[in-house]
Protein backbone atom coordinates (compact mmCIF):
# COMPACT_ATOMS: atom_id res chain seq x y z
CA UNK A 1 0.00 0.00 0.00
CA UNK A 2 2.91 2.44 1.14
CA UNK A 3 4.52 2.20 -2.05
CA UNK A 4 1.34 2.70 -4.30
CA UNK A 5 0.73 5.84 -2.83
CA UNK A 6 4.01 7.16 -2.52
CA UNK A 7 3.84 6.78 -6.71
CA UNK A 8 0.06 8.40 -6.41
CA UNK A 9 1.74 11.29 -4.40
CA UNK A 10 4.49 11.63 -6.58
CA UNK A 11 1.85 12.16 -9.46
CA UNK A 12 0.34 14.82 -7.28
CA UNK A 13 3.49 16.75 -7.38
CA UNK A 14 4.44 17.29 -10.44
CA UNK A 15 8.20 17.91 -11.05
CA UNK A 16 8.60 16.92 -7.37
CA UNK A 17 8.38 20.58 -6.07
CA UNK A 18 7.25 18.68 -3.05
CA UNK A 19 7.63 21.84 -0.13
CA UNK A 20 5.77 24.21 -2.65
CA UNK A 21 2.52 21.95 -3.32
CA UNK A 22 -0.44 23.35 -1.25
CA UNK A 23 -2.98 21.21 -2.64
CA UNK A 24 -3.79 17.97 -4.35
CA UNK A 25 -5.13 18.28 -7.69
CA UNK A 26 -8.26 15.93 -7.91
CA UNK A 27 -7.87 14.56 -4.83
CA UNK A 28 -11.59 12.71 -4.99
CA UNK A 29 -9.71 10.44 -7.74
CA UNK A 30 -6.42 9.81 -5.89
CA UNK A 31 -8.59 9.17 -2.35
CA UNK A 32 -10.37 6.40 -4.74
CA UNK A 33 -7.33 5.13 -6.18
CA UNK A 34 -5.29 4.17 -2.80
CA UNK A 35 -8.35 3.48 -0.93
CA UNK A 36 -8.21 -0.33 0.30
CA UNK A 37 -11.41 -0.76 2.64
CA UNK A 38 -9.78 -3.12 5.22
CA UNK A 39 -6.42 -1.48 5.50
CA UNK A 40 -6.31 0.30 7.91
CA UNK A 41 -3.00 2.27 7.24
CA UNK A 42 -5.07 3.56 4.02
CA UNK A 43 -7.71 4.95 5.98
CA UNK A 44 -5.45 6.80 8.58
CA UNK A 45 -2.88 8.42 5.34
CA UNK A 46 -6.43 9.49 3.70
CA UNK A 47 -7.76 10.62 6.35
CA UNK A 48 -4.45 12.63 7.24
CA UNK A 49 -4.35 14.04 3.42
CA UNK A 50 -7.92 15.10 3.36
CA UNK A 51 -7.53 17.09 6.12
CA UNK A 52 -4.32 18.56 5.37
CA UNK A 53 -5.75 19.60 1.91
CA UNK A 54 -9.41 20.82 3.60
CA UNK A 55 -6.83 22.96 5.60
CA UNK A 56 -4.85 24.21 2.89
CA UNK A 57 -8.53 25.20 1.04
CA UNK A 58 -9.96 26.39 3.84
CA UNK A 59 -7.10 29.41 4.68
CA UNK A 60 -6.56 30.36 1.28
CA UNK A 61 -10.07 31.20 0.56
CA UNK A 62 -11.22 32.55 3.62
CA UNK A 63 -7.87 34.86 3.28
CA UNK A 64 -9.84 36.33 0.40
CA UNK A 65 -12.68 37.54 1.97
CA UNK A 66 -11.44 40.98 2.99
CA UNK A 67 -9.41 41.68 -0.37
CA UNK A 68 -12.46 41.25 -2.93
CA UNK A 69 -15.41 42.83 -3.10
CA UNK A 70 -18.15 40.68 -3.18
CA UNK A 71 -19.05 40.50 -6.79
CA UNK A 72 -15.70 39.40 -7.17
CA UNK A 73 -16.05 36.58 -4.56
CA UNK A 74 -18.82 35.49 -6.11
CA UNK A 75 -17.30 35.12 -9.40
CA UNK A 76 -14.92 32.77 -8.04
CA UNK A 77 -16.93 30.79 -5.70
CA UNK A 78 -17.79 28.00 -8.24
CA UNK A 79 -14.01 27.18 -8.18
CA UNK A 80 -13.65 27.59 -4.64
CA UNK A 81 -16.83 25.17 -3.85
CA UNK A 82 -15.46 22.97 -6.39
CA UNK A 83 -12.42 22.21 -4.72
CA UNK A 84 -14.28 21.60 -1.51
CA UNK A 85 -16.24 19.14 -2.90
CA UNK A 86 -13.56 17.11 -4.07
CA UNK A 87 -12.98 16.99 -0.53
CA UNK A 88 -15.90 16.33 0.38
CA UNK A 89 -16.30 13.17 -2.20
CA UNK A 90 -13.10 11.70 -0.69
CA UNK A 91 -14.60 11.92 2.98
CA UNK A 92 -17.44 9.75 1.29
CA UNK A 93 -15.37 7.41 0.09
CA UNK A 94 -13.47 7.14 2.80
CA UNK A 95 -16.23 7.75 5.32
CA UNK A 96 -14.94 10.54 6.97
CA UNK A 97 -18.55 12.14 8.36
CA UNK A 98 -16.89 14.21 11.09
CA UNK A 99 -14.83 15.92 8.23
CA UNK A 100 -18.24 16.30 6.21
CA UNK A 101 -20.01 17.79 8.98
CA UNK A 102 -17.01 20.17 8.85
CA UNK A 103 -17.58 20.88 5.15
CA UNK A 104 -20.97 21.56 5.82
CA UNK A 105 -20.37 23.98 8.73
CA UNK A 106 -17.28 25.67 6.84
CA UNK A 107 -20.24 26.32 3.65
CA UNK A 108 -22.96 28.08 5.73
CA UNK A 109 -20.80 29.93 8.14
CA UNK A 110 -18.99 31.53 4.40
CA UNK A 111 -21.21 33.03 2.40
CA UNK A 112 -19.58 35.60 1.13
CA UNK A 113 -16.97 33.26 -0.52
CA UNK A 114 -19.06 29.90 -0.60
CA UNK A 115 -22.44 31.94 -2.03
CA UNK A 116 -25.12 29.46 -1.57
CA UNK A 117 -26.75 29.94 -5.34
CA UNK A 118 -23.65 29.04 -6.79
CA UNK A 119 -22.71 26.27 -3.57
CA UNK A 120 -26.81 25.04 -4.89
CA UNK A 121 -25.90 24.81 -8.63
CA UNK A 122 -22.70 22.91 -8.06
CA UNK A 123 -24.60 20.57 -5.36
CA UNK A 124 -26.90 19.63 -7.62
CA UNK A 125 -24.08 18.81 -10.14
CA UNK A 126 -22.08 16.83 -7.39
CA UNK A 127 -25.40 15.04 -6.17
CA UNK A 128 -26.02 13.25 -9.66
CA UNK A 129 -22.88 11.18 -9.18
CA UNK A 130 -24.80 9.61 -5.89
CA UNK A 131 -27.97 8.10 -5.04
CA UNK A 132 -30.52 9.05 -2.76
CA UNK A 133 -29.76 6.76 -0.23
CA UNK A 134 -26.03 7.50 -0.16
CA UNK A 135 -26.46 11.17 0.11
CA UNK A 136 -28.83 10.70 3.34
CA UNK A 137 -26.25 8.26 5.01
CA UNK A 138 -24.19 11.42 4.49
CA UNK A 139 -26.70 13.52 6.11
CA UNK A 140 -26.85 15.87 3.14
CA UNK A 141 -30.44 17.65 4.62
CA UNK A 142 -27.68 19.18 7.25
CA UNK A 143 -26.37 21.09 4.30
CA UNK A 144 -28.87 21.63 1.67
CA UNK A 145 -32.03 22.24 4.11
CA UNK A 146 -30.58 25.39 5.23
CA UNK A 147 -29.60 26.64 1.45
CA UNK A 148 -32.63 25.75 0.50
CA UNK A 149 -34.21 27.72 3.55
CA UNK A 150 -31.90 30.75 3.08
CA UNK A 151 -33.13 30.87 -0.77
CA UNK A 152 -36.69 30.93 -0.07
CA UNK A 153 -35.90 33.76 2.31
CA UNK A 154 -34.83 35.97 -0.31
CA UNK A 155 -37.60 34.87 -2.68
CA UNK A 156 -40.00 36.06 -0.36
CA UNK A 157 -38.81 39.60 0.25
CA UNK A 158 -40.43 41.60 -1.88
CA UNK A 159 -39.79 42.53 -5.24
CA UNK A 160 -37.63 45.65 -5.87
CA UNK A 161 -40.07 48.36 -6.44
CA UNK A 162 -39.99 50.48 -9.67
CA UNK A 163 -38.72 53.50 -7.77
CA UNK A 164 -36.10 52.05 -5.89
CA UNK A 165 -32.98 52.80 -6.97
CA UNK A 166 -30.97 51.26 -3.71
CA UNK A 167 -27.64 49.39 -4.10
CA UNK A 168 -26.60 47.49 -0.83
CA UNK A 169 -23.59 46.09 -2.41
CA UNK A 170 -20.67 46.13 0.83
CA UNK A 171 -17.51 48.16 -0.43
CA UNK A 172 -14.98 46.64 1.22
CA UNK A 173 -12.85 50.09 1.00
CA UNK A 174 -13.47 52.21 3.98
CA UNK A 175 -11.78 55.63 2.74
CA UNK A 176 -13.96 58.71 3.37
CA UNK A 177 -14.73 58.82 -0.75
CA UNK A 178 -15.79 55.43 -0.35
CA UNK A 179 -18.50 55.91 1.99
CA UNK A 180 -19.46 59.30 0.43
CA UNK A 181 -19.79 56.54 -2.85
CA UNK A 182 -22.06 54.08 0.07
CA UNK A 183 -24.51 56.88 0.89
CA UNK A 184 -24.99 57.35 -2.81
CA UNK A 185 -24.92 53.66 -3.90
CA UNK A 186 -27.54 52.66 -0.92
CA UNK A 187 -29.84 55.87 -1.48
CA UNK A 188 -33.48 54.57 -2.59
CA UNK A 189 -34.33 58.00 -4.81
CA UNK A 190 -30.85 59.08 -5.77
CA UNK A 191 -29.35 58.22 -9.16
CA UNK A 192 -27.44 60.51 -10.42
CA UNK A 193 -24.69 62.34 -8.50
CA UNK A 194 -22.40 65.04 -9.67
CA UNK A 195 -18.86 65.22 -7.70
CA UNK A 196 -15.87 67.34 -8.07
CA UNK A 197 -13.00 65.47 -7.14
CA UNK A 198 -9.45 65.72 -8.13
CA UNK A 199 -8.03 63.30 -10.60
CA UNK A 200 -6.38 60.83 -8.28
CA UNK A 201 -9.76 60.30 -5.97
CA UNK A 202 -11.88 59.84 -9.37
CA UNK A 203 -10.06 57.16 -10.29
CA UNK A 204 -9.90 55.57 -6.94
CA UNK A 205 -13.64 55.39 -7.20
CA UNK A 206 -13.60 54.53 -10.73
CA UNK A 207 -11.89 51.49 -9.79
CA UNK A 208 -14.00 50.89 -6.95
CA UNK A 209 -17.47 50.86 -8.92
CA UNK A 210 -15.56 48.56 -11.58
CA UNK A 211 -14.30 46.12 -9.11
CA UNK A 212 -17.56 45.54 -7.35
CA UNK A 213 -19.35 45.21 -11.17
CA UNK A 214 -22.14 47.85 -10.20
CA UNK A 215 -24.87 48.84 -12.64
CA UNK A 216 -23.64 52.61 -12.31
CA UNK A 217 -21.54 54.23 -15.69
CA UNK A 218 -19.14 56.08 -13.87
CA UNK A 219 -17.90 59.25 -16.25
CA UNK A 220 -15.81 62.68 -16.05
CA UNK A 221 -17.00 65.94 -17.44
CA UNK A 222 -13.66 67.83 -18.14
CA UNK A 223 -15.18 71.10 -17.08
CA UNK A 224 -14.32 73.19 -13.82
CA UNK A 225 -11.67 72.49 -11.40
CA UNK A 226 -11.67 69.97 -10.06
CA UNK A 227 -13.23 67.90 -12.63
CA UNK A 228 -16.58 66.64 -11.96
CA UNK A 229 -17.16 62.67 -11.85
CA UNK A 230 -20.82 61.85 -13.33
CA UNK A 231 -22.45 58.41 -11.50
CA UNK A 232 -25.51 57.47 -13.00
CA UNK A 233 -27.55 54.06 -11.61
CA UNK A 234 -28.88 52.42 -14.83
CA UNK A 235 -32.02 50.08 -15.65
CA UNK A 236 -29.55 47.47 -15.85
CA UNK A 237 -30.29 47.43 -11.80
CA UNK A 238 -33.81 46.68 -12.36
CA UNK A 239 -33.26 43.57 -15.24
CA UNK A 240 -30.43 42.27 -12.94
CA UNK A 241 -33.05 42.10 -9.70
CA UNK A 242 -35.36 40.31 -12.05
CA UNK A 243 -33.19 37.82 -12.84
CA UNK A 244 -31.66 36.89 -9.78
CA UNK A 245 -35.16 36.00 -9.00
CA UNK A 246 -35.95 33.83 -11.88
CA UNK A 247 -32.93 31.88 -11.72
CA UNK A 248 -33.12 31.47 -7.62
CA UNK A 249 -36.76 30.05 -8.33
CA UNK A 250 -35.21 27.67 -10.55
CA UNK A 251 -32.16 26.77 -8.81
CA UNK A 252 -34.37 26.77 -5.88
CA UNK A 253 -36.59 23.68 -7.51
CA UNK A 254 -33.75 21.81 -8.60
CA UNK A 255 -31.93 21.88 -4.95
CA UNK A 256 -35.44 20.78 -3.57
CA UNK A 257 -35.22 17.88 -5.86
CA UNK A 258 -32.18 16.82 -4.60
CA UNK A 259 -33.00 14.86 -1.76
CA UNK A 260 -36.53 14.35 -2.25
CA UNK A 261 -36.77 12.89 -5.91
CA UNK A 262 -34.04 11.27 -6.54
CA UNK A 263 -33.75 7.04 -6.52
ZN1 LIG B 1 -12.07 54.00 -0.96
Amino acid sequence: MLFRSIKLIEEWLPEKKYFNADKCIGIDKTVEKIFTPDDKQSHLFLDWLLRFQLNQLKKSHIEQKPIYQSAELQKLAPSRIVEILEVLAGCMTINAKKMMEEIFELFLTNCEVYTYRELSVCLITFSKKYKTKELEVFNFEKLINPIVAIMEKELKAPERSSGDWSIMDKNICNCADCKILTQFLNSQKESQKVWPLSKDRRQHIHRMIDNMILPVTHKTEHTGSPHKLKLNKTNQLFKQSKERRLDLAETLGALSKVLNTKN
